[in-house]
């Protein structure tokens, strides 16, 4: 590896007045505009909480576990990251409070301290620092955006915040802060208030560290009066805030910041050299984006039931359904289904050809799934198109062993520990697992082959959109997060009744993939397809799908 010219450089990120404000999309963008400069970047998320990982948190609770190419089940952020730089993530781009503390604690254990008594301070930042160039070194960054989880107020950061202010003392032209601060417009007032994000500022200073930016996110641009504030406050020049208002689409975040002069500002505060940035694609697809006149409908039946949960909770899934519509030319219209109300009234799916397109994604545990199997028949009955995923493809199972095969009881173990016919059934070396409770990180996780089976239409999908080639043997690589799978012993009845395999693991003998023969969309898919969209390059199953439901409307 040829040495570099310069010093790594680390960038944190942090959060002032509150969080949900758009911090992760803040640090996704910084690092998009650096590697336009062509700069390689890496981004990572500490999150602050004792959970090791994000595997054991409810999505309705914290969002979208994330799944890393390694298998790291991580924050949701570092989808954005993915979506945003490219940058595929591992375990290296994500740690917690509670992963940095078992670390320390294991080493203790190994005796890597050497006789010494293991303190909080300094080791527990030492452990967070070496992580964080490691991430660095192994990835031949130039740059690294650490994204703090939370705000700067909370009691959990401090560690945190003492890791990267050690970092800055060290080496002070090699590290730079990002403060993302909320500037309120209170209804009664109808302006901007700056006092929050001065308070935050001095926060921040009680840590030791001075912010280099403060990037201002508020429903507005910022008020020139409010920089002048804002820059006298924390003796910052007024270039340095940056005025980040709300936008229709975070992909015009990157370009919006760079209208502000940020990436410059950026790479000479860094002392790094100034390079021309090429945005331009990204740039065309935004203003694309507004010419699209034709809308596709898609309805996704699921069970987390209040629209900010939902979003949260399927991120990646919404992400890949807007790509695989832009590249069809369309906008992508969304609706969430309650599965359980087709439970509870059966009448209600007669409104399901008002979508041209079904999505069942990824789910865990028993409740809403006959709701969704209910939905999975009347779309296959009805030539609606329909995409499962994961759970999504073991409800098309089910569905099918039920309704066509006549298998009345048939469903997955993981609803009927018991089943009589478990069409989906726990995998060999789960069982022990799940009899242990022993449930952190121990799925199927992340990146396994898949063989696709020539003649499917699941194959077609990956040739049309050049995933694959016609020469080439097929195997793509997916990221997974299961602990069932369609059962074996049911592979012929499926096969002759019509639900053919299009895609198997063939070293562990599992399925992969499964389609109606004759039906115009109706794919199911065990993996994780949603982690492997990006803008403009929409995962072919995604592509597939749109266009199949554009098709139909
Ligand atoms: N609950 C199912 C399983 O564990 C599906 C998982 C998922 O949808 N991610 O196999």
């Amino acid at each position: 590896m040829p040495k570099k010219k310069f010093n790594t450089k680390y960038i944190f990120v942090v959060g002032g007045v509150m969080s949900s404000v758009g911090k992760g999309v803040a640090a996704a963008s910084i690092g998009k505009i650096l590697k336009t400069r062509g700069y390689a970047v890496s981004n990572i998320k500490a999150d602050m909480y004792v959970n090791i990982d994000a595997g054991t948190i409810r999505p309705a609770e914290h969002g979208e576990v994330f799944v890393g190419e390694d298998g790291v089940e991580a924050d949701q952020d570092l989808g954005n990251y993915e979506r945003f730089t490219g940058q595929t993530c591992t375990r290296d781009n994500y740690m917690t409070w509670g992963s940095v503390n078992l670390a320390v604690i294991r080493k203790e254990r190994n005796l890597e301290y050497g006789g010494e008594d293991v303190e909080v301070i300094p080791d527990i930042p030492n452990e967070i620092i070496g992580q964080i160039r490691r991430c660095g070194k192994k990835n031949n960054s130039d740059i690294v955006i650490t994204e703090f989880g939370g705000t700067i107020g909370e009691y959990q950061i401090l560690l945190f915040l003492e890791a990267a202010r050690m970092m800055k003392a060290k080496n002070p032209k090699d590290v730079c802060f990002v403060m993302v601060s909320y500037l309120p417009t209170p209804s009664l007032l109808g302006e901007q208030k700056s006092k929050p994000t001065q308070y935050a500022i001095r926060t921040l200073n009680s840590a030791g560290i001075m912010p280099d930016f403060i990037l201002c996110r508020a429903d507005k641009p910022l008020k020139e009066s409010l920089k002048t504030t804002i820059s006298t406050v924390c003796s910052l020049p007024k270039n340095r805030i940056i005025s980040a208002p709300d936008v229709t689409s975070i992909y015009d975040v990157p370009i919006n910041l760079e209208k502000e002069n940020f990436g410059n500002e950026l790479i000479r505060t860094l002392g790094l050299n100034s390079r021309k940035s090429d945005m331009s694609d990204w740039k065309k697809m935004s203003s694309d984006v507004r010419k699209y006149k034709k809308t596709v409908r898609i309805g996704i039946v699921g069970k987390y039931f209040n629209s900010k949960s939902m979003i949260d909770t399927y991120i990646s899934v919404i992400e890949s359904l807007k790509f695989a519509a832009w590249e069809n030319k369309s906008k992508l219209e969304l609706e969430w289904l309650d599965a359980e109300t087709y439970e509870k009234d059966k009448r209600k799916l007669k409104k399901l050809p008002e979508y041209d397109g079904i999505l069942v994604p990824g789910g865990f545990g028993s409740r809403g799934t006959e709701g969704k199997i209910r939905a999975a028949r009347y779309c296959r009955e009805n030539e609606i198109p329909y995409f499962g995923i994961c759970l999504g493809l073991q409800i098309m199972t089910i569905e099918f062993a039920r309704n066509v095969l006549g298998i009345k009881d048939a469903t997955s173990e993981e609803f009927d520990a018991n089943a009589k016919h478990p069409v989906v059934h726990t995998m060999a070396d789960q069982r022990q697992k799940i009899a242990d409770k022993n449930y952190g990180a121990t799925m199927r996780l992340g990146v396994y082959p898949c063989k696709l089976i020539k003649g499917t239409k699941t194959h077609d999908a990956y040739l049309k959109s050049g995933w694959i080639k016609k020469s080439g043997n097929s195997v793509v690589l997916e990221r997974h997060r299961h602990r069932y799978e369609v059962n074996n012993e049911y592979r012929e009845q499926f096969d002759e009744a019509g639900l053919k395999i299009s895609g198997v693991y063939e070293k562990g003998d599992l399925v992969e993939a499964m389609e109606i023969d004759k039906h115009p969309f109706m794919i199911g898919i065990q993996s994780h397809p949603e982690f492997l969209s990006r803008p403009m390059n929409p995962h072919p199953l995604f592509y597939g799908f749109i266009k199949a439901s554009l098709k139909k409307n």
